[in-house]
């Protein structure tokens, strides 16, 4: 038997792999949570011309410069400026303009006099208040100056870097891509959810489970269904699917078994197969495939315990994604949480138990087992027991990786 290699090395192993996709423009909304590959700089300033912050009149500070409400300096209202409407560009002394929030001030006018300090005159006002200088002007290149940086390479676009790249008037931004990922379950036992089951035969959890970890990971998931466990069918199917996919994660056949495809079929291909020291998730296998345009296609053979498969995606697969999207490698967030009961755990292997995490403390969530998807579906975090641990008691300190909202 091989030793098992450490989690850390078959995680180095993957990670090396891989690097960011070569960037490409996309749509805004399409770049949403995606990762800037260039940095974008204003070819405008934001606000782009002097506006007005109030609906009222604008004015020239001189005219009305004595008005109070006992004496109100009363002006004619030479025109009407609604914002992207048109009307008067300058304003002649002795006159005022009425004008809307985000309408161009006009040349000459220094200030906007909101309604409430006027009787809201439509041909004659009356300014009740002398404003300040500049009051209730928005002042061009106040917020971005052309030139400015707006995006850094390396951010993350969330909708409001979107929302500023559209007003400074970009319509594409260039980033990193979401990775294509083919998903492939193998397993003669398996039917698509929503048929039938014969003896000894049951649903495919396993590419379900793998492709919406793939979608929450930010990744483009082409779920390719159930290949039986015949050597040929399945390289037919990872052949065919190795041209469209920047990355293919299977799922089942690693282990020692007679039936065990994934294994027999890409080992002669120079994929390596092994064990990591870990549980669940000990048998896995990783290697580069050519596909057809000659591109070295990474593939991640994960086992097909839903369990094993879901755990060793999390530890091994999310990071590698992460680095596809120009993100740093890295796992969920992990904290510390003191446990509510004891448990024990196999030496020389890294222990991922489902918990249920709140305020500090963390409680198991169902067995060990690694084909109990159930639990694994209640808990929202996995206890990690180190390698040389082999018990913890109910207040022991151990770390937790987050599940919801990671992966
Ligand atoms: P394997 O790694 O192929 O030996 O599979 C290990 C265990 O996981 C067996 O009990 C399989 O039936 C089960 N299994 C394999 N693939 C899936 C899948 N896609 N969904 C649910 N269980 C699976
Ligand atoms: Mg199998």
């Amino acid at each position: 038997m091989t030793d098992p290699v450490s989690v850390e090395e078959h995680q180095r192993r993957v990670l090396e792999a891989v690097a960011p996709l070569a960037p490409v423009a996309r749509p805004l909304l399409d770049a949403l949570d995606l990762v800037a590959a260039e940095e974008v700089r204003a070819t405008v300033s934001l606000p782009g011309f002097d506006n007005s912050g109030m609906d009222g009149y604008a004015v020239r500070l001189a005219d009305v410069a004595t008005a109070t409400a006992d004496q109100p300096v009363e002006l004619p209202v030479a025109g009407e400026i609604g914002a992207g409407q048109g009307g008067p560009r300058e304003l002649a002394p002795g006159t005022v303009a009425k004008i809307m929030t985000g309408a161009p001030v006009p040349a000459g006018a220094d200030a906007v006099v909101p309604y409430e300090w006027t009787d809201r005159g439509a041909d004659r006002v009356r300014i009740q208040q002398a404003p300040e200088p500049g009051q209730h002007v928005r002042p061009a290149g106040e917020d971005v100056r052309s030139g400015d940086l707006v995006v850094a390479p390396g951010t993350r676009l969330g909708p409001r870097h979107l929302g500023l790249l559209a007003s400074v008037g970009c319509a594409e931004v260039r980033v990193h891509p979401r990775p294509r990922v083919a998903v492939l379950s193998t397993g003669s036992e398996l039917r698509e959810p929503g048929r039938p089951l014969g003896h000894g035969q049951i649903h495919d959890g396993n590419s379900y489970l793998l492709a919406a970890a793939v979608t929450r990971a930010g990744g483009e998931p082409q779920r390719v269904g159930i290949v039986p466990d015949d050597a040929q069918a399945f390289l037919a199917v990872l052949d065919d699917r190795l041209a469209g996919a920047d990355l293919v994660v299977t799922s089942g056949g690693v282990s020692q078994g007679d039936f065990d495809v994934v294994k027999a079929a890409l080992r002669e291909r120079g994929v390596w197969f092994g064990p990591v020291a870990m549980q669940p998730g000990k048998p896995q296998g990783f290697g580069l495939l050519e596909a057809p345009d000659g591109r070295r296609v990474p593939v991640v053979t994960l086992p097909g315990n839903s369990v094993s498969s879901y755990v060793s995606f999390t530890v091994f697969v999310l990071p590698a994604l992460r680095r596809m999207l120009g993100l740093r490698p890295e796992l969920p967030p992990t904290v510390t949480a003191r446990l509510t009961g004891p448990l024990t755990s196999p030496a020389g292997r890294r222990q991922f138990l489902r918990g249920a995490y709140a305020d500090g403390s963390v409680t198991l969530v169902g067995g060990p087992g690694s084909h109990l998807i159930g639990g694994l579906a209640q808990s929202d975090c996995l206890v990690v027991v180190p390698e040389r641990v082999t018990a913890l008691a109910e207040d022991d300190e151990v770390a937790v990786i987050r599940l919801d909202g990671a992966s």
